[in-house]
């Protein structure tokens, strides 16, 4: 078996295994409820609503575990998999925390009084303020950007919903303690919380902790085509990390480590480089990155990384297809500046979606590197001068079709870019008949 494939079988039993475990957590304090001495049972329906609160809530408090940026957790599937499944395993927690009281006031309606939160007793107020604080939470999710809600400011409100959420879910159930006579089974559940609100603290209080003492500072700042700057980070005073090409790090560049959000962005620069160097790629795009280019060389900054699984190493093809679109060549960059460090002579073949031939980042070293490795770059610009001959237009499978090789389900494709070029690409291929397992995403979008 090659390497590759070793790494692919073994991140493949990695990914079950937290699969298993994830199961577990939801369902095994579920089943201990039933565990010993049980209260008279009563109709189906209310012990049916009853299981799905818990298991609402259970799962509801996992989202602190898939949120933590666990590396050994999340490398099988990549950050952008777990968010995508954290977002929609959230509607599945919704649903049953709506759906719960929802089946106890139609087969009780008696139990309607509980929703006046001046008069009822405070489990039922715990129970609509978890309830309320879940449904603000989803729709600011679903709908930051139509409200137009400052990325920051949701990004704090979401922290804060979400523990109000889990601890007035748990304080609910602890005060109705139906199932949870036993201190046993409440000391289980209130441990289980204790847990989840633990996985907040280790990421906002003990891995900033980690990351203060290990510092960067910017070594240069330099402006590229197509409205991006290059940050150039040396760690100081320790060794950095290494990290494969297609990777990113979450940076905090004016705060501290202790401030709530992070930007994500991917390496640039050559995984090969010796003494820990890195460098990210940034394009203007809001008030963040709006910031780069006036970072003053010298500046310490904070870089939380290594992440991702968008990585070319356990591709075992004949032939590396990147797509890049815009800033999405900056995963692709770090891919080929590695090969060019290791003198790796795979083919590698990059279509690169450009407004126009001003714009094209990083235009002159692609050029250059096209010698030094078996490297074709494709350019396709969507707004090209009258004189230009290449490629124009979007990146669609007529392009494939004109310069990749054929039995295209052989080579291994990275795709980057903004999300509609995603969606259009991934169609594409699947209308070539290349099998999901030969693609790989990096959507910039996950949050
Ligand atoms: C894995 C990954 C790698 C990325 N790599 C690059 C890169 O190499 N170069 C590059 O220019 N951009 C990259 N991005 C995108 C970059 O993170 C956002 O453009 C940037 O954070 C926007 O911040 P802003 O405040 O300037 O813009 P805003 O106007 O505040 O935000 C624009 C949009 O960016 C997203 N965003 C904002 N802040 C964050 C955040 N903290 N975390 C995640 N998303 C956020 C939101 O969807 C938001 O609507 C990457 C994103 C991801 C997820």
């Amino acid at each position: 078996m090659s390497g590759a494939s070793a790494m692919q079988l073994r991140y493949a039993l990695r990914g079950g295994v937290w699969m298993l475990v994830y199961l577990f957590f939801i369902m095994a304090p579920l089943f201990a409820l039933l565990i010993g001495p049980l209260p008279p049972a009563r109709d189906f329906w209310t012990e049916f609503s009853v299981a799905i609160g818990y298991a609402g809530l259970a799962i509801m408090g996992l989202q602190f575990g898939l949120t933590a940026r666990f590396r050994y957790v999340t490398t099988p599937w990549g950050e952008d998999v777990i968010y995508h499944f954290h977002r929609r395993i959230s509607l599945l927690a919704l649903a049953l925390v709506v759906v719960h009281p929802l089946i106890l006031f139609a087969v009780r309606p008696e139990l309607l009084v509980l929703l006046n939160s001046f008069t009822a007793p405070w489990r039922a107020r715990f129970a609509a303020l978890s309830t309320y604080s879940l449904i603000a939470l989803a729709a600011m999710a679903l709908w930051r950007s139509n409200w137009k809600i400052r990325y920051e400011t949701w990004h704090a409100l979401h922290i804060v919903l979400a523990v109000s959420a889990v601890a007035a879910g748990l304080a609910h159930m602890v005060g109705w303690s139906f199932y949870l006579d036993a201190p046993w089974k409440r000391t289980l559940w209130i441990g289980l919380t204790v847990f989840w609100i633990g996985l907040l603290l280790y990421v906002r209080i003990v891995k900033p902790l980690l990351l203060l003492r290990q510092p960067y500072r910017v070594t240069e700042v330099r402006q590229e085509r197509g409205y991006s700057v290059t940050l150039a980070l040396l760690p100081d005073g320790h060794a950095g990390f290494r990290f494969k090409p297609g990777q990113f790090g979450w940076l905090t560049l004016w705060g501290s480590p202790f401030q709530i959000t992070g930007h994500p962005f991917s390496f640039s620069s050559s995984a090969a480089a010796a003494d820990g160097r890195v460098e990210m790629t940034i394009r203007n795009l809001g008030d963040f990155t709006s910031g780069i280019a006036k970072a003053p060389p010298g500046r310490r900054v904070f870089l939380d990384g290594p992440y991702g699984a968008f990585t070319a190493d356990s591709a075992p093809a004949d032939m590396l297809v990147l797509i890049a679109g815009g800033v999405g060549i900056t995963p692709m960059m770090s891919i080929v500046r590695t090969f060019a460090d290791n003198g790796d002579k795979r083919p590698v073949l990059l279509f690169y979606g450009s407004r126009n031939y001003e714009e094209i980042t990083f235009r002159e070293e692609l050029e250059a590197l096209t010698s030094r490795l078996d490297l074709t770059v494709v350019h396709v610009l969507q707004n090209p001068d009258d004189g230009w001959t290449g490629e124009r237009g979007f990146i669609d499978a007529d392009l494939f079709r004109r310069h990749l090789p054929p039995r295209y389900a052989a080579h291994e494709y990275f795709i980057c870019g903004p999300d509609a070029m995603m969606d259009a690409i991934e169609r594409a291929l699947s209308g070539l008949e290349v099998p999901m397992s030969r693609y790989h995403s990096e959507r910039y979008s996950f949050v």
